[in-house]
């Protein structure tokens, strides 16, 4: 393989493991990272440096190029002086087998950069973008020079001048790319992470409201009823009736509180198989409030028995934002179905449908875009982006059908869990 082959496949393996690694993490590992980050950089960065390693040009006097500086380099800055001294006995321990008297060079040049990236890691998270860059950028040029004059002083051989020339600026580059790319992708999961938080606190806020009002309504009966229970001259018969429905209405109250608060609480992120009929009965209590203040009948047809594997706090939201965004198209009334189906290819189709003010193909198009919203200040645009994202990680799809002044249905379809498929 020729110089240039070797650099680009290099940086395309920096740059594709990067972004898989950053992608896996921030869907799959986002708790774990918080407490394992060193580690997972180390491994992440160890296995570019090794990749690099292997697939390397070896020149002269065994002196080899690759991009393995990168990984060195971006590891140490993003993991701290820990992480890069680790990756330094990575690069030594494949290096040192290898041996050729280029080792020497390779050793005090690596050694440098180690105490130095190590040195500035404690600042570098803090810096802006611009400055990141510059950093890494002048790291990689520093370190072309470095070799060249070393080469040249020591070997008093300045040919593969040309090599040099060819992996200084490759290096450059690569480093400049591979740093950009991981502060944008950091950036989108960062951004990611404040729009489902936003969102929520737009439906708790919403919410609170129409629970409180719904909470006073069976306060208000139960004192009436124990008002009544004063009076010494009513029956047993009366007496107990009186007492039961007080004692339903505050079940009720304390139902719609706890519902609430539960839904308001930050939740932990654990997969597990969920009653799909359980999580919509208890997103309908807590919206049932919300739809009366509109007149919004909700009406329910629920298989029982089919369960799915997801995050049961996220599927709840995914329903709930659905049939907020229904009520919300129904200022003046209307209905809500939501009804549950098991389809063939253990599948589960969840159908939520109303009678709402629809949507144009043009406003259906933009649909699940970040901040597409037609409600003014009162909408934050998220809802919908969120229910994709939540239904896309459960392995689902979802399909919207509108007309304007008729109404809107959401189809959600998701695997049947394994549960289902033993029973
Ligand atoms: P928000 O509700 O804050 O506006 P969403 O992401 O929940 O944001 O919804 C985005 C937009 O999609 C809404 O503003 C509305 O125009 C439209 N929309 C969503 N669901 C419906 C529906 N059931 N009927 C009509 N329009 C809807
Ligand atoms: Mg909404």
């Amino acid at each position: 393989m020729d110089l240039l082959t070797v650099l680009v496949l290099n940086l395309i393996f920096i740059l594709i493991s990067t972004f898989a690694a950053q992608y896996f993490i921030a869907e799959h590992l986002s708790a774990f990272s918080k407490k394992y980050g060193k580690p997972l950089v180390i491994l992440i960065a160890g296995i570019q440096i090794v990749f690099c390693m292997s697939f390397s040009l070896i020149a002269t006097k065994n002196f080899i190029f690759d991009l393995r500086l990168i990984p060195l380099v971006l590891g140490g800055l993003y993991g701290g002086p820990v992480v890069s001294v680790v990756l330094f006995l990575i690069t030594f321990a494949v290096r040192i087998p290898i041996g050729g008297s280029g080792i020497w060079i390779s050793f005090f040049n690596t050694l440098t950069i180690t105490v130095f990236v190590s040195y500035i890691s404690v600042l570098f998270k803090e810096y802006p973008l611009a400055k990141k860059l510059c950093t890494v950028v002048g790291i990689a040029v520093s370190y072309t020079i470095l070799i060249f004059l070393m080469k040249a002083a020591i070997f008093n051989d300045p040919s593969e001048l040309w090599f040099i020339f060819i992996y200084g600026i490759t290096l450059t580059a690569g480093i400049f790319i591979v740093t950009y790319f991981i502060e944008i992708t950091k950036q989108n999961n960062y951004l990611h992470k404040a729009m489902i938080k936003s969102d929520k606190i737009e439906v708790v806020s919403h919410l609170a409201a129409s629970v409180s009002h719904e909470v006073r309504n069976p306060l208000t009966v139960t004192r009436g009823f124990l008002q009544m229970l004063k009076d010494p001259s009513i029956s047993e018969d009366k007496r107990l009736f009186y007492l039961n429905t007080a004692i339903d209405e505050l079940d009720r109250a304390e139902t719609i509180i706890k519902d609430y608060l539960s839904f308001a609480k930050p939740q932990s992120r654990i997969t597990s198989t969920i009653s799909v009929t359980d999580e919509i009965e208890k997103a309908l209590e807590l919206i049932v409030p919300y739809a009366n203040h509109f007149s919004v009948k909700i009406k329910k047809d629920l298989m029982t028995g089919l369960y799915v594997s997801g995050e049961a706090p996220k599927f709840h939201q995914c329903i709930l934002n659905i049939i907020k965004n229904g009520i919300e198209a129904m200022p003046e009334g209307g209905d809500l179905l939501i009804s549950t189906r098991e389809k063939e290819n253990e599948l589960v189709t969840i159908v939520i449908k109303d009678t709402g003010c629809g949507m144009s193909p043009k406003q259906l198009a933009k649909l699940g875009e970040p901040y597409y919203s037609t409600k003014a200040e009162k909408g934050t645009g998220l809802g919908v982006m969120v229910v994709y994202k939540i239904i896309h990680e459960m392995g689902g799809t979802i399909e919207v059908q509108s007309k304007l002044d008729e109404g809107t249905q959401f189809v959600i379809t998701l695997p049947l869990s394994n549960l289902n498929l033993h029973t």
